[in-house]
């Protein structure tokens, strides 16, 4: 579960989050849509840890992100602050692979070099998770000779053998041929089936928005301006900022 309060980021003068309140309980799926600019990648980037809020609480699972088990105040680099972004996976629109590892290589790093899994361990887990997004055939192969929408799927695997308890996907699509989307859209629909994650998932796709969460949020200037059920929010948005946006994309 991830639990928001009064979440404010600010950059010198520029107020990108202005005061989020979010409460997305274990198992659920997330769309975040909204004009370029209006904080959504900020969001996912101070979920991830990359980012330190300027004011406001998150907890992940129950934990106080930013402080300890004392109740002080946790570093970005303390065990504290470690731990609770292991429970966090998050995949980028740019892939962000290491071209010189294999894609069993690249699902494999993180396992053994963070949670000190051995090798064989690794390699096992790294297998089974791209046997899942369909890249069975694919382990020895390095980035440079997948396609963009299996390097995107290589990038999921990867995320995933760290078994985290949330992820977070930032335009996950966008980089690709409007016919690999549908893949994607149907990898992380099977994650959601499971109800085992958290997931929230940013995207400029409405479609893919609607079709791939149980609940979207309309951010606008630092703002959740509206928060319903995917279906609902998409086929009667109430609020009229929403519906200009809506009537505007594609
Ligand atoms: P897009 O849909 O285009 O990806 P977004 O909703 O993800 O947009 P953010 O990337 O969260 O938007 O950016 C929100 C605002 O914060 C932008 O005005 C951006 O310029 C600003 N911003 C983001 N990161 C920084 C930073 N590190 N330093 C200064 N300003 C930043
Ligand atoms: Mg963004």
């Amino acid at each position: 579960s991830v639990s928001i309060k009064n979440l404010r980021k600010q950059y010198g003068d520029l107020e990108v989050l202005r005061g989020i309140n979010l409460e997305i309980p274990a198992g659920q799926t997330v769309a975040v849509i909204g004009p370029s600019g209006s904080g959504k990648s900020t969001l996912l980037r101070v979920l991830m840890t990359l980012d330190r809020p300027t004011s406001g609480d998150i907890e992940i699972d129950g934990v106080p992100m930013w402080l300890d088990a004392h109740g002080r105040p946790a570093g970005p680099n303390s065990a504290h602050v470690r731990q609770v972004r292991g429970k966090i996976g998050m995949v980028f629109q740019h892939f962000n692979l290491f071209p010189h590892m294999t894609a069993l290589g690249n699902a494999m790093e993180a396992p053994m070099r963070v949670l000190g899994m051995s090798r064989a361990q690794a390699r096992e887990r790294a297998a089974e998770y791209l046997e899942m997004v369909g890249l069975g055939d694919k382990l020895d192969v390095y980035p440079a000779q997948l396609s963009g929408g299996q390097k995107q799927r290589v990038g999921i695997a990867r995320a995933l053998a760290m078994c985290p308890s949330i992820m977070l996907f930032d335009e996950v699509t966008s980089a690709l041929d409007p016919e690999l989307v549908g893949g994607i859209l149907q990898i992380l629909r099977d994650l959601s089936a499971r109800r085992s994650m958290t997931m929230i998932i940013v995207t400029h796709q409405m479609k893919f928005a609607e079709r791939s969460s149980d609940r979207t949020l309309f951010f606008d200037e630092g703002n959740i301006v509206e928060d319903a059920e995917s279906s609902v929010l998409f086929s009667q948005p109430q609020e009229a900022r929403t519906r200009q946006f809506l009537d505007c994309v594609i």
